[in-house]
């Protein structure tokens, strides 16, 4: 039994088991997030809102249209029912007269306004329930595409637990406590493997003698500058 090369496939198991677990909390988090439902609930919300404000500006423009045409109406009734017969006040009441059907003119032309924009605010209400919608299903595809991953990486990850499982049965539990020890302080990785006379992590030259080192069955060389286990193949 190779000591180090024991723990080189132990290291290689560990790295991929970093890996899917990593994934696998990524996954778990774009499940639980819904930042893309919330903009689209928003943009639907602002649409609705605005259409509300339209609808009510409209009913009261048509009010304010609706009692100055009954003022007007009034005027009409006094102005020529005979009643009235003062120069003055007939003058007054024309007056009067042309005013209100200025501002009745004026309030049409706003109706005008605002019920175009009414229109245009039904049509953005429209579009943003429909992207709405279609937030809400891209999220439903997502979700069940990442609930399939997930699922797939739950499986590989338990065949390497057992892998590793019955790996380290092989190890002398000494030599296992000091690869665990290592896995924790050097970032997930305690075994580097030497490429080319030099440490595949740090980088730096490996002298003939460690190198020899690595080769033996029965000892463990280290890399002098990382300090981690060093395999060579
Ligand atoms: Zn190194």
């Amino acid at each position: 039994m190779n000591l180090s090369f024991s723990l080189y496939r132990l290291q290689t198991i560990d790295t991929q088991r970093q890996k899917i677990t990593q994934r696998i909390a990524q996954i778990e988090a774009d499940l639980a997030s819904d930042e893309a439902i919330q903009a689209c609930l928003k943009a639907k919300e602002q649409a609705e809102q605005e259409l509300k404000q339209a609808q009510s500006k409209l009913r009261d423009v048509a009010q304010q249209v609706a009692a100055k045409r009954m003022k007007l109406e009034l005027n009409q009734n006094q102005l020529f029912g005979g009643k009235i017969r003062n120069p003055k006040d007939l003058q007054d009441l024309q007056t009067e007269a042309d005013f209100l059907r200025k501002s009745i003119q004026e309030l049409e032309d706003l109706q005008l306004e605002v019920m175009l924009a009414l229109e245009i605010a039904q049509r953005t209400l429209e579009e943003a329930e429909q992207a709405y919608q279609q937030c809400l299903s891209n999220k439903a595809t997502q979700g069940s595409l990442l609930l399939g991953e997930k699922h797939q990486l739950e499986n590989d990850l338990a065949g390497l637990n057992a892998q590793r499982e019955a790996l380290i049965q092989t190890l002398p539990s000494d030599v296992l406590a000091h690869y665990e020890s290592l896995l924790k302080t050097k970032a997930g990785k305690a075994v580097a493997a030497i490429i080319e006379e030099s440490c595949e992590s740090c980088g730096m030259t490996i002298s003939p003698a460690d190198m020899q080192a690595a080769r033996s069955p029965n000892i463990l060389a280290h890399c002098k500058t990382c300090g981690r286990i060093l395999y060579k193949a």
